[in-house]
C-alpha cells in the first residue's frame, strides 16, 4: 500500500476556486438582482447571431462535429490573411493553452511569465512537470527587460499576457518589438489577446500577426469569449506558423470543439455589429469608472480590455463582501496577493453606476 497513485506534477497544483453561483449569493444576502462583474464576461449578452446559429445546428447534434473545424479555420484565416493550417481551435482559449503546454513542456522546460497575470500559464506548465520562472511587475506592467535576463537553454516558451489580465494595461508596439529583437529564435513567444478586440482601439497596441510572419516561433491567442459573447459555450483559437500548428494537432482531443460551438463562432465572426456595440459600451463603461476613480483619488491602472483594476485603500476582501450585500460581484485583488485592489469587469451604463453608487457607499462609511 505504499504506491503513490498520483503523477507527482499535481502536487504543485491547486483545485481552482470558483466564485459563489448567482442564485447562492442571492439567497445568502436576501437580494433580487446581482451583478456579476467578476468574470469579464459580455454586458450586452450572447452575439444574437450566435443563438440564431446555435438553435439552426442543434437540429444536427446526432452528428459528430467537424474535428478539423474546417468551416470556422477557413473563416478565422480569411480574416487575418492566414491559411487554416496556421490555426488551432480549442474548447475556450483555455485549453489552447494547455496544449501549448503538452505541446512543448517536457520534465524540466522553462516558462516565463510575469508575476501577477493570467494563473492558467502556470498551472498549464506545471502540469506538465514544467519550472515556472515569474517576475514581478515594474511600473505594474511585464518586467520584458528582465524576461530577457532569464532566458536560457531550458526556456521553452515565454508568457506576454497583452492586455494582462488582471491588470487590464497594454505593452506597446514598441515595448514589444524591442523585446522580440532579443528573443532568441528558438524560443516560442505565446501572445495572450483574448481582449484584442478592445485593445486595438489604442493605437500604440501592436500587430503580432507581423511578428508571427517573421518569426514562426510565435503563438497568438484569441477567444470568442469576451467580445462575441458566448464564454458559456467556449471557442478559442491560436493563430501561428503551420509547424506548430501541426504540432500541437498532435496533442488535440479529436472532437475538442463541439459543433454548436463551432457554428456560433461561424456567427460571431459575421456579427460586427454586435464587437462594435460592446466595444463602444465597454469605453464608456470604463470612462465613468476612471472618472470616479480620478474624483476620489483612487489609483487604478489605464485599462484596454473590458475590466479595471483599481486600488481603494481597503482590503478587497471587505470590499467584496460588501458590495456583494449591495448586489454587485466583482473580483477581490487579494486573491493575486494585491490586498486593497479590485479588478471589476466593465457593465452596461446601469451596472456601472450601480458599481459606482455601492463603491462610493462603502468607501465613505
Ligand atoms: C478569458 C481569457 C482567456 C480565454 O478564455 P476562454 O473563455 O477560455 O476562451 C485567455 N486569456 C486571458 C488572459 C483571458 O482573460
Amino acid at each position: 500500500m505504499s504506491k503513490n497513485l498520483f503523477r507527482k506534477e499535481l502536487d504543485a497544483l491547486r483545485p481552482y476556486v470558483p466564485g459563489k453561483p448567482i442564485e447562492e449569493v442571492q439567497k445568502e444576502y436576501g437580494i433580487d438582482k446581482i451583478e456579476k462583474l467578476a468574470s469579464n464576461e459580455n454586458p450586452l449578452g450572447p452575439s444574437p447571431r450566435a443563438v440564431e446559429a446555435i438553435i439552426r445546428e442543434a437540429q444536427n447534434i446526432n452528428f459528430y462535429p467537424d474535428s478539423y473545424a474546417m468551416r470556422l479555420k477557413e473563416a478565422i484565416a480569411g480574416e487575418f490573411n492566414l491559411t487554416h493550417e496556421n490555426i488551432i481551435v480549442g474548447n475556450g482559449g483555455e485549453q489552447t493553452l494547455s496544449m501549448v503546454a503538452q505541446t512543448f513542456i517536457s520534465h524540466g522546460d522553462e516558462a516565463i511569465m510575469a508575476d501577477t497575470t493570467f494563473s492558467l500559464y502556470e498551472t498549464s506548465v506545471l502540469n506538465m512537470g514544467g519550472v515556472i520562472n515569474k517576475l514581478p511587475l515594474k511600473d505594474y506592467k511585464h518586467d520584458l527587460g528582465g524576461f530577457v535576463e532569464k532566458i536560457n537553454d531550458k526556456t521553452k516558451i515565454i508568457y506576454i499576457c497583452n492586455p494582462n489580465n488582471p491588470v487590464g494595461n497594454i505593452l506597446t508596439k514598441n515595448e514589444i518589438d524591442d523585446f522580440v529583437a532579443k528573443v532568441p529564435e528558438d524560443v516560442v513567444i505565446l501572445f495572450d489577446e483574448a481582449y484584442y478586440n478592445y485593445a486595438k482601439v489604442n493605437p500604440e497596441y501592436p500587430e503580432t500577426l507581423d511578428i508571427l510572419a517573421k518569426r514562426p516561433n510565435t503563438i497568438i491567442l484569441r477567444t470568442f469569449s469576451k467580445v462575441g459573447g458566448i464564454a458559456g459555450i467556449r471557442v478559442g483559437y491560436v493563430l501561428t506558423s503551420k509547424e506548430i500548428a501541426s504540432q500541437m494537432g498532435k496533442v488535440k482531443d479529436v472532437f475538442n470543439v463541439n459543433s454548436l460551438a463551432q457554428a456560433a463562432a461561424l456567427a460571431v465572426l459575421e456579427d460586427e455589429e454586435h464587437i462594435e456595440k460592446t466595444v463602444k459600451l465597454n469605453y464608456e463603461s470604463l470612462a465613468r469608472m476612471e472618472k470616479y476613480f480620478d474624483d476620489n483619488n483612487l489609483e487604478y491602472v489605464k485599462s484596454n480590455a473590458n475590466f479595471i483594476f483599481a486600488n481603494t485603500g481597503v482590503h478587497s476582501k471587505l470590499v467584496f463582501e460588501e458590495l456583494m450585500k449591495q448586489g454587485v460581484i466583482i473580483r477581490p485583488g487579494f486573491l493575486w496577493g494585491w490586498d486593497n485592489w479590485l479588478r471589476v469587469s466593465t457593465g452596461t451604463i446601469e451596472q456601472t453606476e450601480k458599481f459606482i453608487k455601492a463603491l462610493d457607499r462603502i468607501l465613505k462609511a
